[in-house]
C-alpha cells in the first residue's frame, strides 16, 4: 500500500450560511513531502487549511492525523497532537527580544504537552529548544533584539520559528512569504525548506516560481473546489489549470 497520510480530508464542506467556501474536498498528505495550495482570490485555500486546523467548522466531512480521526479536535488538541501552524496574522511580542519570544513559545508548547510540569530540570531544555530554531530560522545573531525592530522578512522568519518550537509532524504555512520583499525571497525559500525537513508541509503561496520550485505536489483550487494535483511539471503543463488560473488562454 501507499503507506498511511500524515494527513488527509475527505469530502470536507464548510458553509457560511448557504454559500460553501469548500466543498466535496479530500486530499492525502503524505509525510515528508512539500504540497503548495494555489488558485485564484476566494477559491477557498485559506478556508481548508482552517479546517484542518480547526478554526473552521465543517458542515461535513472528516479530518484525520496520521490516521487518527481529529474531526472533533479544537485546533490547540491539533496542535498537541502534532499539527502546527504559522498564521498570516502575527503573534509576535513587541518589547520581547527574538529569543524572549522563542522561549514563551517554547515554555507555552511544554505546558500545553503537560500542565503539572514544573519546570525541574526544564529551564535548560528550553533555553536550548529556543537557541535550536533560532539557528533554523537563520536569526543566529538577531537573538537580543528587540521582535518590534526586526525588517518584515525576519518578523516572516520568526513567525515560522515559533511553528517550530511545537516541532510539528505536519505544518501549515499560510503566505510565510506575505510581503517579504523581492530580495528576501531566496531566503525565505530558503527558510521553508529548512522547516519542512523531516516533515510534512502544506504552504499556501501566491509565487509561482517559489510554488514550482519548492513543491513536491502542487494541489489547485477553484471555487472552493479541488481542480488538479500533482507534481509541479505535470500541473505547469495541465490544460485546465492554465486556462482557470495560470492566465493562458
Ligand atoms: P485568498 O487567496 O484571497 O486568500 P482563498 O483561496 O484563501 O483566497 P478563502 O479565504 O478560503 O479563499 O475564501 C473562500 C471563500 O469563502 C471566499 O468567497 C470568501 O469570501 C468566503 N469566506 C471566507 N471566510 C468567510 C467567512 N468567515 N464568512 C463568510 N464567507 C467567508
Amino acid at each position: 500500500g501507499a503507506g498511511t497520510a500524515a494527513l488527509a480530508c475527505r469530502d470536507v464542506e464548510v458553509a457560511y450560511g448557504a454559500f460553501k467556501a469548500i466543498s466535496g474536498v479530500s486530499c492525502d498528505f503524505m509525510p515528508g513531502r512539500l504540497y503548495s495550495l494555489i488558485g485564484p482570490n476566494g477559491a477557498g485555500k485559506t478556508t481548508l487549511m482552517n479546517a484542518l486546523s480547526g478554526r473552521a467548522r465543517l458542515s461535513r466531512g472528516r479530518v484525520a492525523l496520521g490516521g487518527r480521526d481529529i474531526t472533533a479536535l479544537p485546533p490547540h488538541a491539533r496542535t498537541r497532537a502534532g499539527l502546527g501552524r504559522s498564521f498570516q496574522i502575527t503573534q509576535i511580542f513587541p518589547g520581547m527580544t527574538v529569543l524572549e519570544n522563542l522561549r514563551l513559545a517554547a515554555q507555552a508548547h511544554r505546558y500545553r504537552l503537560q500542565p503539572f510540569w514544573r519546570g525541574v530540570g526544564g529551564f535548560r531544555g528550553i533555553a536550548l529548544e529556543a537557541e535550536r530554531v533560532l539557528e533554523d530560522i537563520g536569526m543566529g545573531s538577531l537573538g537580543h533584539v528587540d521582535a518590534a525592530n526586526l525588517s518584515h522578512g525576519d518578523q516572516r522568519a520568526l513567525e515560522v520559528g515559533l511553528a517550530l518550537l511545537s516541532d510539528p509532524k505536519v505544518l501549515l504555512l499560510d503566505e510565510p512569504l506575505a510581503g517579504v520583499g523581492h530580495g528576501d525571497a531566496a531566503r525565505a525559500v530558503d527558510l521553508i525548506r529548512r522547516a519542512a525537513r523531516g516533515r510534512t508541509v502544506l504552504l499556501i503561496e501566491h509565487n509561482m516560481d517559489v510554488v514550482m520550485d519548492i513543491s513536491d505536489e502542487v494541489v489547485v483550487m477553484l471555487g472552493g473546489q479541488i481542480l488538479a494535483a500533482g507534481p509541479p511539471a505535470t500541473i505547469r503543463e495541465d490544460a485546465r489549470v492554465r486556462s482557470a488560473y495560470l492566465g493562458d488562454g
